[in-house]
Order: C-alpha cells, then structure tokens, then sequence
C-alpha cells in the first residue's frame, strides 16, 4: 500500500496554512508552521510566489495538493475518486468529497476515535476494525450509509485503545456519524452535506484542474 512518507508538517509549509495533520500538536507551539511559517527548502520563501499573482493553473494544482494532503491520498487514487464522481449524477466537488469523507480511515478519524487520519489509516492497517462485522485492514475502503464498524474484541486489549474512549469523549463525533464509546464501535448514518466538511477545501477548482 503506497503513502506518503515525507515529512507531513512541509505540507502545511507547502500550502502555506495549518493542515492540521497531526492532531494535537498542531494546536501547541511546536507546530512546524507556527516557528516557520514560509515554504519548504532552501528557497522556500522565494519560491513560494507569496505576494506575486498566481496564475488559473497555480490555484487549482495547489487547491488539489491541498486535499490531497489533507485526506492524505496519493495522486493515482486522487483521481480515481475523481472519475468516479464524475460518472455519478449529482454536483461532482461536493460528490469526490463524500467519497473522500466516507474512506475507512476518515470516518474513524471523524468519530474521533484517531488523534489524525495518519494514525487511524496505520490502526485499519494492522487489523484492528471491523467493517459491518468483517475485519478490514483497506483504510482506502468506501463506506456508505448504513456500515457499521467497530473495534475488534481482541484490539481492545491493546495499549491503543485502553484508554481510547476516555480520550475520545473529550472529541466530537461528526453529525453524520454515530458512535458508541462504550463498544468502541459506529455506523454511517449518512453523506456529509457541504458544510459538515471543513479544511477549507476549493473542490471546483479540483474539478477545474482535472478538467483541462
Ligand atoms: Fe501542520 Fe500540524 Fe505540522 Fe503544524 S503541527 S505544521 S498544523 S501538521
């Protein structure tokens, strides 16, 4: 299974705002955009065009970059959820980001049952979940309305998840989720509207940049 593997903190760097890739630390001083907060590299700052006017293309490579790494996708799959919205009938942003939204690894993160969405694709990774009663280690899964997941009985026992439900209460689920802390467990209730997903993401100028 292909993941990115450079550092992730380069990537707020890189969009020149905080991703916020890695939970909690994104919130404290240690955050790498907080003591640095100009491009990655030797030219960095320079080459980052702050200040210069960017041109169509900029914008909507960089409005692509962006959600890629926030839902950290690779290009290859990137577009294949691309093209799959595009052959759904319906608005095809607001569609590639309910597919985006719906990955395995996603939903848990949003159940706030993983501190970042690194860490829930590394637990679905090495077993630990159920998908409708089937254990699954394919974070890139799709789910839909209706699935169920839950953590598996022999998972619970593992030092990640002892204290999980006490960490996760202090979290919100989203809305169009439901969990249950005391089984470790939740079900899809339905597709996230628009405004239920944040990262100040621009999805038409991802449908822009593929559509050149
Ligand atoms: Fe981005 Fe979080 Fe790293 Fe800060 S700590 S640069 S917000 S990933």
């Amino acid at each position: 299974m292909a993941r990115y593997i450079e550092p992730v903190c380069k990537l707020c760097r890189r969009e020149n705002e905080k991703l916020f890739l890695k939970g909690e630390r994104c919130f404290t001083q240690k955050c790498a955009f907080e003591r640095r907060s100009y491009g990655p590299g030797q030219h960095g700052q320079a080459s980052q065009g702050r200040g210069k006017r960017m041109s169509d293309y900029s914008r909507q490579l960089r409005a692509k970059q962006k959600a890629r790494s926030v839902y950290g996708v690779l290009e290859k799959q990137f577009r294949r959820y691309f093209g799959m919205a595009i052959r759904t009938r319906g608005i095809t942003g607001l569609i590639m980001l309910q597919i985006l939204e719906a990955r395995l690894d996603n939903v848990i993160y949003r159940m706030g049952l993983a501190p970042n969405r690194a860490q829930a694709r590394q637990m679905v990774s090495h077993g630990h979940f159920l998908v409708n009663g089937r254990r699954t280690d394919v974070p890139s899964m799709v789910l839909k309305a209706g699935d169920t997941i839950q953590v598996r009985e022999e998972s619970k026992k593992n030092g990640l998840f002892k204290d999980l439900a006490e960490t996760a209460e202090k979290t919100n689920c989203a809305l169009w989720l439901e969990r249950d802390l005391k089984t470790l467990s939740g079900r899809v209730l339905r597709m996230p509207d628009r405004g239920e997903i944040d990262g100040n993401l621009n999805e038409q100028l991802v449908v822009e940049y593929y559509s050149r």
